[in-house]
């Protein structure tokens, strides 16, 4: 049996529960690949699922993380989409593939869903074995770090505001954290849209950068009151969407952003996630109010294509070893990275 190392949770808590640990080398079964890693992305959800999450249980222990790229070393019986020696991205989403919502194209609304490293081993290792339906070719433009850092955040953000907020050409939006993983790929998202980009970032370097991603109007969150700053921005008229991860923070203020007829949908809830909804400005502004988690295999495919195209890029801040997931959790916890964070196996 040959052993390979991989990043273990075996009980919720600080940065000393993410365990270096050897384990033998998985085989893949009939339809599943197996993928020797190059690169390994870190997302808030493994902060996470390290942590714990109140009234949620996660199926410890397990291996972390959700995104990864790399090359396929190993396929299973009946598999006809990939070949050994393939580079790969993974797609993180795994579904039963044979519901209404697996056939209907909305594989994350699948009853039976769930994310690798989440609901069960992810991508923290130096090999994994996944289904080969969640296997994609690595846009040619990006080194392996940076498709590494794509999947779960894109897939998100496109859902979000392709999907659930429907964002058109020439509609505001403002997007909360632009410099955050989904807040940079909302970004970019609604700029390819042609929408009209307002982001929020804290502090002038990060602001800087959020520009450059493509936001019209980037609003330092640590020295205006973001929701007087989009007023003044819009001629008091309001966003017509406001993209929302960070949660009691800004809900409020997000609500009051809105134009009439307005949308805000949310993903995440980063600083807690019970808020106060004035049902009056709901009903008299006609708002709307959306839920939105994951998105489908199919819209991740064309987000893909779109990164082959050299429409979209990757924000990588550094990239670390393995066994330094620990500094890359404290990284993204402390908001000190400017940009992704990838670790190498
Ligand atoms: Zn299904």
């Amino acid at each position: 049996m040959i052993p390979m190392r991989c990043v273990v949770v075996r009980e919720h808590g600080s940065y000393d529960q993410l365990r270096l640990e050897e384990r033998p080398v998985p085989q893949p079964g009939p339809l599943q690949v197996r993928v020797k890693l190059a690169a390994i992305g870190v997302n808030h959800l493994d902060t996470w699922v390290r942590r714990g999450v109140p009234g949620h249980t996660f199926p410890l222990p397990q291996i972390l993380s959700s995104d990864g790229c790399g090359t396929i070393d190993a396929i299973g019986q009946g598999v006809a989409n990939c070949k050994e020696g393939d580079e790969v991205v993974v797609l993180p989403g795994v579904s039963c593939g044979v519901c209404e919502s697996c056939q209907s194209g909305v594989d994350h609304l699948c009853r039976h869903f769930h994310i690798l490293g989440e609901s069960g081993d992810g991508l923290c290792a130096e090999y994994a074995v996944v289904p080969a339906a969640n296997v994609a070719p690595k846009p040619r433009t990006l080194s392996a770090p940076e498709a590494a850092s794509i999947c779960l955040v894109f897939q998100t953000a496109w859902n979000m505001l392709v999907r659930r907020a429907e964002l058109r050409a020439g509609e505001t939006v403002l997007v909360h954290a632009g410099l955050s993983g989904v807040g940079s790929a909302a970004v970019q998202i609604a700029n390819v849209l042609g929408a009209q980009v307002i982001a929020t970032a804290g502090g002038a370097s990060k602001c800087a950068k959020v520009k450059t991603l493509g936001a019209h109007h980037v609003i330092d969150y640590q020295t205006e009151d973001f929701a007087a700053s989009v007023r003044k921005l819009t001629g008091k008229a309001g966003v017509n969407v406001v993209f929302e991860h960070v949660g009691q923070a800004t809900f409020d203020g997000s609500l009051r952003c809105l134009a009439r007829g307005g949308r805000v949908v949310t993903c995440g809830a980063t600083t807690g996630g019970t808020v106060q909804v004035s049902l009056h400005s709901v009903f008299f502004k006609s708002l709307s109010i959306l839920g939105a988690t994951m998105g489908s295999k199919g819209d991740l495919r064309q987000i893909l294509r779109l990164f082959d195209q050299g429409r979209f890029h990757a924000v990588l801040d550094r990239t670390l070893p393995l066994e330094k997931v620990g500094e890359a959790h404290r990284l993204l916890e402390t908001r000190a990275a400017m940009g992704r964070i990838a670790l190498v196996p």
